[in-house]
């Protein structure tokens, strides 16, 4: 379904974002016909630019990016316009009035306009309000959305002030908190593995699952972003948003139907049976690490504290491990193990639930494990692990896998994540957005893991190119288990 005619408003048009992800997702969902004829994208931002500027800037990402050429390059760009404002100040806001009416007038979209922050976080309160001392929030011509990027607050008490102050111009429904990861294929496929195949939903609770694995990994370490990293960590840049999402998505009950209301529902709900992290338990359920400098295959790379912009004694992490648990019916006892760091030995995040063993060893050896491993980048797919009789004498078993990758649906076009955020949002979908309740029950969560790291809670060292620090192999040795070493590859088909 294409989305509705609108006026796309990007605050923050001359920064990263717009260039290397909006105005290229943007530009593919033109392509396959997904946005309807009559779009329009006005960019905003302090710089002056012209319309042609904006549009030279815009088509020198696409073709980077996107090796675009031709005709749909030119046809999409003339789409293209530009408002320079000063975005911190409302009277400012005055130059958008003419132009919005000029666009929709121009491209017939009743008034509908999709407003994307992609601007530092300290103006996401800000917009919403000179936009209300224009009107530019009433519904009362078109449909007035609002999309917000991460991070959505620094704190649980960030948080809430951010919400109070985007609740006072724009209501619940027009506001679109992006979080990509659960725009990504592979995520959104853990709810269609769950909940339409008879196979696997009666085995996905506690009387069967031993343990779950949720892991994050990156290679690259902080790159060009250390100041910004600096102010976050992993905490804050991966586990309290992505890994907290795709958590839910393993552990939520199967809504009633999909929609956006059911779906957000059993979301928050699972969110809020987090077993509350006390302080006193921190220190054998979480494991914080930096990385150090390292010679990784004659090349010696940097540690964390030599990066640019990091200040020389910074005690950021790049590294949390945590072993949590859900006060449910269904997932009572069963441990989440949850692991996410920069500069580890493979870029790879996949969710492993380990399944129990047989309740009695038949033959003398120990059988593998049953796993299945839910890859969600890169090589996306689906691996089943289990035990079969290795050929010959004996009754030996060996593990075996099936495995599922998406690469094999030839010809399978997938949207990627920021493509099918924004349609949805066009199209009024709220479903795969963090509605306010998830947002304040995983900042709940992980509130206590930023006090214990504000009142000095130890950060360990732990070498490039591993998989972390050797007190996060000892975190999950506690309880007999021990983390999966993934490569970037799913295993071969056997
Ligand atoms: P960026 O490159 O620094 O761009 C920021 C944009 O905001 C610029 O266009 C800047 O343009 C504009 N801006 C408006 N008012 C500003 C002000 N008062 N101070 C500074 N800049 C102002 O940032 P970005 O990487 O595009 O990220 C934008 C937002 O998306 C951030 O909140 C970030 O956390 C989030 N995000 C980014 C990524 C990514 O991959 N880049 C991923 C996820 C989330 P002018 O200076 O012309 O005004």
């Amino acid at each position: 379904m294409k989305a509705e005619n609108n006026c796309i408003v990007i605050f923050g048009a001359s920064g990263d974002l717009t260039h290397r992800k909006l105005i290229p997702a943007l530009y593919n969902l033109y392509k396959i016909g997904r946005l309807s004829e009559n779009f329009s994208v006005l960019g905003v931002a302090r710089t002056e630019l012209s319309n042609e500027e904006f549009r030279e800037k815009m088509r020198s990402a696409l073709i980077e990016h996107e090796k675009a050429d031709g005709d749909e390059l030119n046809n999409f760009c003339s789409h293209l316009y530009y408002q320079a404002v000063n975005t911190s100040d409302a009277a400012d806001y005055v130059k958008l009035i003419p132009r919005l009416d000029e666009l929709h007038d121009k491209y017939k979209t009743c008034g509908n306009t999709l407003y994307y922050l992609s601007t530092p976080p300290s103006l996401y309160g800000v917009i919403p309000e000179c936009l209300a001392a224009h009107g530019l929030n009433t519904e009362e011509f078109g449909w007035k959305r609002i999309i917000v990027e991460k991070p959505f607050g620094y704190d649980m008490k960030t948080a809430k002030e951010l919400d109070v102050q985007i609740h006072r111009f724009f209501d619940e429904h027009q506001i679109y908190r992006i979080d990509h990861y659960l725009g990504k294929e592979t995520v959104q496929n853990l709810l269609v593995l769950r909940f339409s195949n008879g196979l696997f939903e009666p085995l996905w609770n506690r009387n069967y699952i031993d343990y779950i694995e949720i892991t994050g990994a990156e290679e690259l370490g902080v790159e060009q972003r250390g100041g910004y990293y600096d102010g976050s960590g992993a905490m804050r840049d991966m586990f309290q948003n992505h890994l907290l999402q795709v958590l839910a998505m393993v552990a939520m009950e199967p809504p009633a139907i999909i929609n956006a209301d059911s779906m957000r529902d059993e979301v928050a709900k699972v969110l809020y049976c987090l077993h509350p992290l006390e302080p006193n338990d921190l220190q054998h359920n979480l494991v914080l690490g930096q990385y150090a400098a390292t010679q990784l295959n004659d090349e010696r790379v940097k540690g964390y504290l030599e990066e640019k912009g990091v200040p020389p004694d910074s005690n950021t992490e790049t590294y949390m491990a945590l072993r949590c648990k859900i006060d449910n019916w269904r997932w009572a006892g069963v441990p989440f193990y949850v692991r996410t760091g920069k500069r580890l030995a493979a870029r790879v995040t996949e969710v492993v639930i380990h399944f129990k063993k047989t309740p009695h060893p038949v033959f003398s050896q120990e059988a593998p494990e049953n796993k299945l491993i839910l890859r969600i980048q890169p090589d996306e797919g689906i691996s089943m692990r289990f035990g079969l009789k290795k050929p010959g004498a004996g009754f030996e078993a060996k593990e075996v896998s099936m495995d599922f990758r998406y690469s094999d649906l030839n010809g399978a076009s997938l949207l990627t994540a920021y493509e099918r955020l924004l349609l949805d949002a066009m199209k009024g979908d709220a479903t795969l957005f963090a509605r306010t309740d998830a947002v304040h029950a995983c900042w709940k969560f992980v509130q206590p893991i930023l006090d214990y790291k504000a009142n000095g809670g130890r950060v360990y060292e732990y070498e490039a190119g591993s998989w972390g620090p050797v007190e996060a192999d000892k975190l999950i040795a506690q309880h007999g288990r021990v983390w999966r070493k993934p490569s970037g590859q799913m295993k071969k088909k056997v």
